[in-house]
C-alpha cells in the first residue's frame, strides 16, 4: 500500500469513510479533527489528513504541504476550544510510544494544567 492512499483495515480510514462513526468538531477537504473516544484531558481531539500515512515522520517526509496543514488545522481547532492558556500536540510514533492507530494523527489535549515531561 502507498503512502497517502486509503487502508480499508485502518480505522481512522473508516472514520473519514464515515464508516464509523466519530464526533467530528472541524472538518476541511485535506483534514479532519473528531474527539477522542478514551479523552486524557477536558480537550482531547484527534486531527487527521483525510489521507493515509503511517506515522508524523512519513507524513512530513512524503507530503511536507499537508503536515503544514495540519499543524495549522490543529491550531484552529485549538482556538475554536478557547484553549488560550496553551495546549499540548502529540504525535505518538511506533508502538514503543503508545501508538496503536498507524494513521498519523495529533493528539490534542488541553482544559487542564499540563505537567511536563509526559510519561
Ligand atoms: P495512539 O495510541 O495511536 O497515539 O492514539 C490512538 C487514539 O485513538 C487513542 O487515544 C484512542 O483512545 C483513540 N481511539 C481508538 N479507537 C477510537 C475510535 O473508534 N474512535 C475515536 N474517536 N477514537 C479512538
Ligand atoms: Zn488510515
Amino acid at each position: 500500500m502507498a503512502a497517502g492512499e486509503p487502508d480499508t483495515e485502518c480505522l481512522f480510514c473508516k472514520i473519514v469513510a464515515g464508516d464509523v462513526p466519530a464526533t467530528v468538531v472541524r472538518e476541511t477537504k485535506d483534514v479532519i479533527a473528531f474527539a477522542d473516544i478514551n479523552p486524557q484531558a477536558p480537550v482531547h481531539i484527534l486531527v487527521i489528513p483525510r489521507a493515509h500515512y503511517a506515522n508524523a515522520g512519513e507524513l512530513g517526509a512524503v507530503a511536507p504541504e499537508l503536515a503544514g496543514t495540519l499543524l495549522a488545522e490543529a491550531a484552529a481547532v485549538a482556538a475554536e476550544q478557547d484553549l488560550d492558556g496553551g495546549y499540548r500536540l502529540v504525535f505518538n510514533t511506533g508502538a514503543g510510544a503508545g501508538q496503536t492507530v498507524f494513521h498519523v494523527h495529533a493528539h490534542l489535549l488541553g482544559g487542564r494544567g499540563l505537567t511536563w515531561p509526559p510519561g
